[in-house]
């Protein structure tokens, strides 16, 4: 069982107020960013959904000093409950790993998606960044750090990543509004990119197309479709399951982005965790309105 967190960070984050949401379970990279900042001595709250509660038990349950409340983004109620409770002690740090999709998004090309999933893969993944800057803005204090998660295909057009990239990329446009908004409370705001990491929302990603051959069929770009054929090829008759398949698929995903990126190994969410307490410490105090690649340099680098 963890105990109380120890303070040796040099970072400064002893006592911080640390919101994190989008926890979903130990592979979430929120649950990444906000072991480290336990681990760093902040004091930290997880906003979660209740479909996920039985995970979420658990990591409560090994680790008593962090706090945890629902949240679904879409809830007036569970946002204005979440924020109250943080009224006494402000915040310091809030991080928002939020993003949600319905299959199509991701299946079909973005001139077939419907407005309900499009309207709901924006309203999840990109404009909940400003809801909860609404509720968050009466408690945060002065330098705090907020910081949200994003995806390079925000730049440029990724296959099988659909409408989810232009959802990122108006999340990345909300991370500069809101940096200029709050910046004249000297709270800053600024974006992480991630390369590619094992999730549950990953993983949803991968089995959208494993359900549907005739959409991974129409897409452009080899990678999802090798990846897929490989592990089908490796795992043969001894697939147990979808999400064993799924994962299979994913890990020779994450090989393939490490070939073609400058520095040729996976992301971790321990990677991310630590360009988190860098954003969230006093060292970046005048960064702000940023996306910052932690990727292995696989957005910078055109290996043909
Ligand atoms: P994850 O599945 O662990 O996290 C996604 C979270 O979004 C879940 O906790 C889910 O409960 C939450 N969520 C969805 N709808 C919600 C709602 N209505 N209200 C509240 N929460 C809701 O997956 P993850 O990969 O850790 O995703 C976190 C963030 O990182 C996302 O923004 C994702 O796009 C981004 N990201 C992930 C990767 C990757 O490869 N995993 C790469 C780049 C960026």
């Amino acid at each position: 069982m963890a105990s109380a967190a120890s303070s040796n960070s040099g970072f400064g984050l002893e006592g911080k107020t640390v919101v994190v949401l989008g926890v979903a379970d130990r592979s979430s990279i929120a649950w990444g960013i906000a072991e480290a900042f336990f681990k760093h001595g902040a004091r930290i709250t997880i906003g979660y959904q209740q479909r996920f509660f039985s995970r979420i038990r658990l990591l409560l349950q090994e680790f008593p000093g962090v706090q945890g409340a629902r949240c679904d983004v879409l809830d007036e109620q569970e946002l204005s409950d979440f924020f109250a409770r943080l009224e006494q002690d402000g915040i310091d740090v809030l991080v928002h790993a939020v993003a949600f999709g319905p299959p199509e998004v991701f299946t079909e090309n973005p001139s077939e998606v419907s407005a309900e999933g499009f309207s709901q893969t924006l309203a999840i993944s990109a404009h909940s960044l400003c809801k909860v800057a609404r509720y968050a803005k009466p408690h945060l204090r002065d330098w705090a750090s907020v910081i949200t998660l994003t995806f390079q295909a925000s730049e440029r057009s990724v296959p099988m990543y659909g409408t989810m990239g232009i959802a990122k990329s108006a999340l990345e446009s909300i991370v500069r509004y809101l940096a200029l908004e709050l910046g004249k409370k000297r709270v800053r705001v600024n974006a992480v990119s991630p390369g590619p990491i094992e999730t549950i929302a990953a993983l949803g990603e991968a089995l959208a197309f494993i359900r549907s051959p005739q959409a991974l069929a129409r897409q452009r770009g080899e990678l999802f479709r090798s990846a897929i054929e490989a592990a089908r090829r490796e795992l043969g008759d001894k697939v147990p399951d979808e999400i064993a398949l799924a994962q299979a698929v994913w890990k020779r995903v994450q090989t393939a982005f490490a070939a073609k990126s400058a520095i040729e190994e996976t992301v971790t969410k321990e990677d991310v965790a630590a360009c988190a307490l860098f954003l969230g410490s006093d060292f970046s105090r005048k960064i702000t309105g940023q996306v910052i690649h932690v990727d292995c340099g696989l957005s910078t680098a055109l290996i043909m």
